[in-house]
């Protein structure tokens, strides 16, 4: 039994703000989760803005919001979806 019965854990949306963004790769480089990578498309300065290439696995740390030196990434917790499953019936 779990003392901390039905809680579950906090799943991060993250948000880029590719124009802002200097290519620097912080994000990328610190991200616990390793779930950021720097795209091959090209931002309005001429640099490669990350983009998120596992949604599901960010813990919502908010370590790239803070470490961002151009403000250009932040995070929110990402709403729950209704359980799959839950008044959907039979298919068949
Ligand atoms: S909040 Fe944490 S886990 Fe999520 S993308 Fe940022 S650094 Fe990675
Ligand atoms: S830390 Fe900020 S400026 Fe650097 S690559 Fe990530 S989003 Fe871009």
């Amino acid at each position: 039994m779990s003392y901390f019965g039905d809680l579950k854990p906090i799943i991060g949306e993250v948000h880029i703000n590719k124009d802002r963004c200097k290519g620097c790769a912080f994000c990328v480089e610190y991200c616990p989760r390793n779930i950021l990578e720097l795209s091959e498309e090209f931002n309005i300065k001429g640099y490669h803005p990350p983009f998120v290439k596992k949604s599901e696995e960010c813990c919502y740390c908010q370590l790239c919001e803070t470490i961002c030196p151009e403000f250009a990434i932040f995070v929110t917790v990402k709403e729950e979806e209704e359980e799959e499953g839950e008044n959907v019936e039979s298919r068949s």
